[in-house]
């Protein structure tokens, strides 16, 4: 069924605490864990529990999943103290744009200035 953990993601073992993350947030619907290979001082993923394979499929299948991740980023940004200074949220998707794990996840990035446009 749609949104079903997948036996062979990441992402769904560290939702099912399966797969140890340093956690900053969780909610009923999402995850917030520390990235392992930070880009910036605060490189926070928020990832939906249930498992589609990119955003856009997580909005068509369960918006109000899809709003919980964007509501959640901003309270990571209020608690790494970011918000003022400003954050961006990234959803790499496909191969091309550096997608490597096919579970839906916003990077949140902020701490230091940010280019425009991303490389
Ligand atoms: P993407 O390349 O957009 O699919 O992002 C995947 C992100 O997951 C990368 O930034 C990785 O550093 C991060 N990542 C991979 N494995 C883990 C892990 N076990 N814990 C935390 N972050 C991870
Ligand atoms: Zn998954």
């Amino acid at each position: 069924m749609a949104g079903e953990p997948q036996a062979d993601c990441l992402f769904c073992k560290i939702a099912a605490g399966k797969v140890p993350a340093t956690i900053v947030r969780e909610t009923d619907t999402t995850v917030a864990f520390r990235d392992i290979n930070p880009q910036a001082p605060t490189h926070v993923l928020v990832i939906p529990k249930v498992h589609y394979p990119d955003a856009a499929t997580l909005a068509a299948a369960e918006p109000q999943v899809a709003a919980d991740i964007l509501r959640a980023a901003e309270e990571i940004a209020e608690l790494d103290d970011i918000k003022e200074t400003g954050f961006r949220i990234v959803f790499n998707t496909g191969s091309g744009a550096g997608q490597t794990v096919f579970h839906t996840h916003a990077h949140i990035l902020g701490g230091r200035s940010l280019q425009w446009p991303p490389g």
